[in-house]
């Protein structure tokens, strides 16, 4: 038995929290390591909430980041509460409804929270967010239930949602201020491909108008678009991204907070010994030279890796690209880096056919890349994305030069 004193507590026991959970044991971490979460159950991973658990073709155990007994066997204790204060003094965190856990090493990894609509009516019964597996069970059934699902928002999990409701019968209406799904990421052109893929489906889009309200006595019944048009639905689903839960390292003392805890390429905050990972992080990047918050689960999976080999004493840098995907219908998607508003775009492929590669690109340098139905090629396109030479977008662009070749 380890006589090792020493306390690892990590806040928030999601992808980022149990991951950092097992590296620090791979590492050889052998003090105590406690994990808090303020949900029950073992911790799960979201992406299937919007997909096929969503849909009813996977269940809850499917999700799970590790098998049943895998916390006991590597002695990893976890504790179900909320954490209701950081003391970065003292070392030590409070939990709600009382109790202390010293602690020498943390790792915050308290994620997001989705962000509320602010319009009259949208706390009505049937107005649903989507962030945890009570959210996505409450959800299917609704959307099974439905006469027509409006879903608000047409970002990553709105546009996933509306082809899951649609996937699964339901009558959707998908809004959004912007031009076309996917705005913000993927700009005009390739927002297009998924208009169109979300039209041919049978969802009726709702475009360049925001929400001014919801309307109903208790529950849902319509939602009024700013242009004046009254959308009936009984069920809404809110996507309009969300906001990461700095709450506890705000009220720490010592702790650097912007858009996300702050931490180094090492993933260390600014107190000593206290680190951040997944959502909630706003990370140094040496590829990019600045801090980025990453909203992806690849991202709180590595992260979470790399806290825990630092608390057990590596000095590891985190320098992964982010990296995403996503199912819609048929369709399926690997996004690599980080464009930037403004970025041109170049496409290799077919767009009208859905299977293309798209590279946003500025001065030469690729600042990130998408693979649309083309299969195995994330590799390369993290070698492009990550690469210092200025790239040859004509070669990039020209199928019958290879991917792994396109700067020669
Ligand atoms: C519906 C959905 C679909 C998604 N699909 C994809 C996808 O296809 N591809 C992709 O790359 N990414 C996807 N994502 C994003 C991905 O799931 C997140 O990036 C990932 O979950 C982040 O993990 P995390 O551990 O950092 O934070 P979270 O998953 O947010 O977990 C944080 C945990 O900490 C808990 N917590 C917070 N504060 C406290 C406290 N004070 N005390 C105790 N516990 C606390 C929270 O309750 C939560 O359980 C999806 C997300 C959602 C919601």
């Amino acid at each position: 038995m380890s006589t090792d004193t020493h306390t690892l507590v990590i806040i928030g026991a999601s992808l980022a929290g149990a991951k950092a959970a097992e590296a620090a044991r791979e590492a050889g971490y052998e003090g105590r390591v406690v994990l808090i979460g303020d949900e029950a159950g073992a911790p799960y991973e979201r992406p299937p909430l919007s997909k096929a658990l969503l849909r009813g073709e996977a269940v809850p155990d499917d999700a799970r980041v590790h098998p049943e007994g895998f916390y006991a066997d590597h002695a990893i204790e976890r504790v179900t509460g909320t954490v209701s204060e950081l003391d970065t003094v003292t070392r030590r965190v409070g939990l709600v409804g009382g109790g202390w856990i010293d602690f020498d090493a943390a790792v915050l990894a308290t994620g997001a929270r989705p962000r509320h609509l602010s319009v009259p009516g949208a706390d009505l019964a049937g107005v649903h967010s989507l962030r945890t597996l009570d959210d996505a069970l409450l959800l299917g059934e609704a959307i099974r239930a439905a006469g027509r699902v409006a879903v608000i928002g047409a970002g990553w999990i709105g546009s996933e949602v509306a082809a899951s409701a649609r996937q699964m019968g339901a009558d959707v209406v998908l809004i959004d201020p912007a031009p076309v799904p996917l705005h913000r990421v993927l700009g005009d052109e390739i927002g297009e491909v998924f208009r169109a893929l979300h039209a041919e489906h049978g969802v009726e889009l709702r475009l360049g108008t925001g929400v001014e309200a919801l309307q109903g006595t208790t529950r849902v019944e319509a939602v009024v678009l700013g242009d004046g048009r009254v959308e009936p639905a009984d069920v809404v689903v809110v996507g309009v991204g969300v906001t990461p839960r700095t709450e506890l390292a705000e009220a720490a003392a010592g702790l650097r907070v912007d858009n996300g805890v702050v931490v180094d390429q090492y993933l260390e905050t600014s107190v000593s010994g206290v680190y951040a990972a997944g959502d909630v992080a706003a990370a140094w990047h040496p590829h990019y030279r600045r801090h980025l918050r990453v909203e992806h689960w690849a991202n709180a999976l590595n992260q979470g890796q790399t806290a825990g080999r630092n608390v057990a004493g590596h000095r590891e840098v985190y320098d992964r690209l982010p990296y995403f995907y996503s199912d819609q219908y048929d369709l399926g998607l690997e996004y690599v880096g980080h464009g930037q508003p403004g970025d041109e775009v170049a496409v290799r492929g077919d767009l009208e056919a859905r299977k293309f590669v798209a590279f946003w690109h500025r001065a030469g340098a690729v600042s990130a890349a998408m693979s649309v139905n083309v299969w195995d090629v994330v590799d390369d396109l993290k070698a492009i994305v990550g690469g210092t030479v200025p790239v040859d977008l004509a070669r990039l662009t020209d199928e019958s030069v290879p991917l792994s070749e396109p700067a020669d």
